[in-house]
């Protein structure tokens, strides 16, 4: 909870959704040392958004906006928390274990209910979405399987 401050993210919040025309305003996220992360579009990366440290060190979020721009604004916020988690629950300094997927989903969906922006609409829609593209990683054969673990998160 204290990882959150909730201010104004300039340019953050507003990258993430891109050319949408609703501006969102997320609360900064923060990594499991308490440095703010940054977050950066960048159309080469294979996924919607990537979680990782800069060269320099700095905690960073690299996002799609061509995949972004095809998703829904909540699915598109849920992804802003997941990524945030690799960072807050240190999987980006060097805790990326078996688990850590479906760990930083439940993450983003408790405090998106902590925020009080989980509304059941919403969820449907993030749900359907991680259902229809849900590639196979390290956590789940399929988008089937990941949504087990978010609903029993
Ligand atoms: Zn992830």
């Amino acid at each position: 909870m204290i990882r959150f401050i909730y201010v104004l993210c300039l340019g953050l919040g507003l990258a993430l959704v891109g050319k949408t025309a609703s501006a969102q305003n997320y609360p900064t996220c923060f990594n499991a040392l308490n440095v703010p992360v940054s977050y950066f579009p960048d159309p080469t990366i294979p996924d919607i958004a990537i979680a990782r440290n800069a060269p320099n060190g700095q905690p960073i979020v690299l996002w799609n906006p061509n995949v972004t721009a095809s998703m829904h604004p909540a699915t598109v916020e849920f992804f802003y928390y997941h990524e945030c988690a690799h960072h807050a629950l240190a999987h980006t300094l060097g805790n990326y274990i078996p688990g850590a997927e479906a760990q930083a989903d439940c993450w983003a969906k408790q405090t998106m209910i902590g925020l009080g922006v989980l509304t059941p609409q919403k969820y449907q829609i993030i749900t359907q979405q991680l259902f229809q593209n849900s590639k196979p990683g390290m956590d789940w054969p399929n988008g089937a399987v990941r949504l087990q673990f978010l609903n029993n998160c």
